[in-house]
């Protein structure tokens, strides 16, 4: 059973890692049982996986220290647990250099946000679900994102002790899911429900935003409507362009509210194009998430060798803070590259006997930053109604609720979905289940490059 990938996963402040090891079955050799063949071995400077006549070699220390001995001199790692083929362990940590860690994390900022309206081009708003004009056509000549990233504006727009900041027509303020403009601009496409605070619709009733204040300005919900420009005068189009999990959890994280030191709650809603409202109920730890995963493909680094032991597992000595090769015939191996120094018109080394030639492969790790979380996510009436008491309790607390679409809402969840199985598997629970009860997952931040890379790929493999 071939290693595929190795997830290790490090919560900020703990002196330990959990490790994954995520194993295929080779459908090219019969599987008879376990191979009394498989062992683990575990140095301060990375993990060996070994089974039949393939070695992995899993190098850690530009990121950990791995303790190898306790202060008794009893290995300090804990049970191994076999899930089907996959293994999963934890190692206590001698060292935790942080800043080499954040370093080797792949870095991610918040990036823009993809607005289809331009100063320039002259547009109309309309109501997503019957097409009826809520905005006249109108040029802004001022765009401009809300100057902090929030999903709250009245905390912009009538801030405390401030003197409220009331838009002119020509202005426009954006935020995630959301356009902020004059009051003035509202006419006969809506009406406004009893208190003055939601702005519906007129003629099919649906909320198409609120009122900020005492009618400081007009918030309306990206999604509830379509853009129409007088450049493509017939075509209705979305208002923002798609945007990432992770650059909507770079934002949204912003308006988590902290319910201690380590804690912090996300309440978000949508509205399903049948009408059907949706809530999304995040716990989010506040401690960063490191997860190290090697990259698929490891094929370019393969190669043969005679190698015996290829890790020192003595910590005694510093000397092991690098992966130790030179004792051993494997000395004509250069790990950076995978290079074969060895001269091919040498004869090998004889193997020892009755042992088959070794094929090592080393497994390069890349690190991601990434949140662990809980969700909850209620798509039904019936899901609603159980779940009431939540909402009613989250919101007393001091939690709001933030308004996203319809299709971030199936990216996040996609999202969630995906990584709740490793996030099982590495923190050793049991697989999981459709119930009703929160569920553990993790964000794992990537940049907009590598999501999209993928989505193609998966799109391929579709066709
Ligand atoms: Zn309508």
């Amino acid at each position: 059973m071939p290693l595929d990938q190795v997830i290790i996963s490090y919560r900020r402040s703990r002196n330990f890692i959990n490790v994954l090891l995520l194993r295929s079955m080779n459908l090219f050799q019969p599987v008879l049982g376990e191979s009394p063949s498989e062992k683990l071995i575990v140095s301060a400077n990375g993990i060996c996986w070994r089974e039949q006549n393939l070695e992995y070699r899993i190098l850690v220390n530009d990121f950990f220290d791995i303790a190898t001995r306790n202060e008794d001199g009893e290995v300090p790692f804990n049970l191994v647990e076999k899930e089907g083929n996959n293994l999963a362990f934890g190692l206590a940590l001698r060292r935790i250099p942080h800043r080499a860690l954040d370093e080797r994390t792949v870095s991610v900022d918040k990036g823009e946000l993809l607005l289809r309206i331009n100063p320039f081009t002259r547009c109309s708003l309309h109501c997503g679900n019957c097409a009826n004009k809520v905005v006249g056509e109108r040029q802004y000549l001022q765009i401009r994102e809300i100057p902090m990233t929030t999903m709250m504006p009245q905390n912009y727009f009538c801030a405390r002790n401030k003197l409220p900041v009331y838009p002119t027509e020509e202005e426009l303020f954006y935020g995630l899911n959301y356009l902020v403009v004059s009051t003035d601009l509202l006419g006969i496409g809506v009406t406004t429900t009893e208190g003055h605070r939601c702005i519906q619709c007129s003629r099919c009733q649906q909320p198409v935003g609120e009122y900020l204040g005492r009618d400081v300005a007009a918030q309306l919900f990206a999604d509830a409507l379509r853009l129409v420009t007088t450049e493509s005068p017939f075509e209705f189009k979305e208002i923002f362009g798609h945007i990432t999990p992770t650059q909507m959890m770079i934002r949204l994280l912003h308006d988590a509210y902290p319910i201690s030191m380590e804690k912090t709650r996300l309440l978000l809603k949508t509205v399903r194009p049948d009408g059907q409202l949706q809530y999304l109920y995040l716990q989010v730890d506040t401690k960063q998430l490191h997860i190290l995963r090697s990259e698929l493909d490891t094929s370019d680094l393969e190669m043969n060798s005679t190698a015996q032991l290829p890790m020192e597992d003595d910590t005694s000595s510093e000397s092991d803070l690098d992966m130790v090769l030179s004792d051993t015939s494997s000395s004509s191996i250069n790990p950076q590259t995978g290079d074969d120094l060895m001269d091919r018109s040498d004869p090998l080394p004889k193997p020892e006997a009755a042992e088959p030639q070794k094929s090592v492969k080393y497994l390069n790790l890349r690190g991601f930053g990434g949140f662990r979380l809980k969700y909850l996510f209620s798509a039904s009436d019936e899901e609603l109604n159980e779940s009431d008491n939540v909402t009613s309790s989250w919101c007393d607390q001091g939690s709001r609720m933030i308004r996203i679409s319809y299709s971030m809402m199936v990216d996040l969840m996609t999202e969630f979905n995906a990584h709740e199985r490793v996030a099982a598997a590495l923190e050793m629970n049991s697989p999981p289940t459709k119930s009703r009860q929160p569920r553990l997952t993790y964000v794992i931040f990537e940049p907009d490059e590598e999501f999209y890379a993928r989505q193609e790929q998966f799109a391929k493999i579709d066709q």
